[in-house]
């Protein structure tokens, strides 16, 4: 059987196993984000979502309208995983979002999905590497000036892997500065890759499978070319990806969010500020850093290395923690919502009187940050990622 087929049938095998193992008890519709957001129609939850691509399989209904109609409903989910979490710890233990991905993935192969918005950002990782359609020569533009080594032509123990949002999107850029700054602090042998390309978790959560497995092994590759045996992200999806989906490397490094790293290298040195940060700030926890991987303590723990801050929890948290609404390939596609997911989050932050919202995540921070300008509250709130508010404290280390 020609692998494209084969891989369609682990697909199908995955959707028609997990319905018939679902019992439609309604836990999951709770915490689906989606469900919140939406019109909360059953079809807009987990179980609906997932029903819905079993019956189109069963009784072959992908002609036009329905086809769009059933894309419309499956590219709603931003794949945040607690659907997964909660089914797990209360009824069956079924793995609803992974089938609603292999639904995705059997939409483009019948080229019903992805949504028109999203065909863009597809083919330009194709073309360029990035979802955004910026040229390969600039991607380490975000590094101008600074000493970093380039691999695989020099040689380093570390490879900080910047990610596509946090090598073009101008907002985030300081992020990358600010992480090599952190790095330098503590005399970290790190590089950045030259020629590096998108990690492919868009690719792949969108339903591109053929583009996801092409990145996959041009990645590996890269990897394995520059000799090193930690890998750092910035972003909490390529962190899950390399982690746990990219089956051409198991083993063979060590994959580290950035947080992870630098709470685990800082806790051993004696760190002094120069500033103090008197600023109430509350940690939205990425679903990909969180929910997906339960890193939940590293990024807090960094945070309350900053003097002069005051930590405040909202009230969906860790575990529990609200979708910014980002994920699952909805960083490219407006989706009908009676509220956004990123505005219902600020006003979460707001309530429990935080000054700043701080994430681990570039699409957290972007999806944020526009909630927080949608909601005209930019003289109230600001969104900051935890480098950039480590950095403004000025921090030193002084020895071990
Ligand atoms: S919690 Fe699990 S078993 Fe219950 S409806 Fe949701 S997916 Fe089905
Ligand atoms: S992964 Fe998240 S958004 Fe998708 S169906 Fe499950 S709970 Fe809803």
């Amino acid at each position: 059987m020609p692998a494209e087929d084969s891989f369609l049938e682990d697909f199908k095998r995955v959707i028609l196993d997990t319905a018939s193992r679902c019992r439609n008890c309604n836990y999951c519709f709770t915490v689906c984000p989606v469900f919140k957001s939406a019109r909360g129609f059953e079809s807009q939850t987990p179980s609906g979502m997932l029903q819905s691509i079993n019956y189109a399989l069963r009784w072959n209904m992908f002609e036009r309208e329905q086809g769009e109609t059933l894309r419309n409903l499956l590219y709603l989910c931003t794949t945040c995983n607690s659907c997964t979490l909660l089914c797990k710890s209360k009824s069956t233990g079924v793995p609803v979002s992974d089938a609603i991905q292999a639904g995705r993935k059997i939409l483009r192969e019948r080229m019903i999905g992805p949504l028109p918005q999203q065909r863009k950002p597809i083919k330009n990782i194709l073309l360029y590497g990035n979802p955004y359609g910026e040229k390969p020569e600039n991607r380490l533009d975000w590094s101008l000036g600074l000493e970093v080594k380039h691999l695989p032509q020099e040689k380093a123990a570390i490879l900080l892997y910047i990610g596509c949002t946090t090598a073009y999107e101008p907002n985030l850029r300081k992020l990358g500065r600010n992480l090599v700054k952190l790095l330098q602090m503590i005399n970290a042998d790190f590089g950045v890759l030259d020629g590096e390309v998108c990690c492919g978790e868009p690719a792949r959560r969108m339903g591109d499978e053929g583009l996801f497995q092409e990145l996959m092994g041009r990645n590996t590759d890269q990897f394995k070319s520059t000799g090193v045996k930690t890998i750092l992200t910035v972003s909490p999806h390529c962190f899950h990806t390399f982690n746990n989906e990219y089956e051409t490397m198991k083993g063979e490094f060590e994959i580290q969010h950035y947080t992870q790293f630098l709470t685990k290298m800082l806790k051993k040195r004696k760190l002094s500020f120069k500033k103090k940060y008197s600023q109430v700030v509350t940690y939205h926890d990425p679903c990909y850093l969180g929910k997906h991987n339960q890193v939940y303590d590293s990024p807090r723990e960094l945070l309350e290395m900053i003097p002069g801050i005051k930590m405040v929890e909202m009230r969906m948290t860790k575990a529990d923690s609200l979708c910014c609404g980002g994920g699952g390939g909805r960083m490219f596609a407006e989706v009908e919502e009676e509220e956004k997911l990123s505005e219902i989050r600020v006003r979460q932050a707001v309530e429990v009187g935080a000054d700043v919202i701080s994430t681990a995540c570039p699409w957290c921070h972007t999806m944020l940050q526009n909630g927080v300008e949608q909601l005209q509250l930019t003289d109230r709130v600001k969104v900051m990622d935890i480098a950039e508010l480590f950095c403004e404290g000025d921090p030193s280390i002084s020895g071990i």
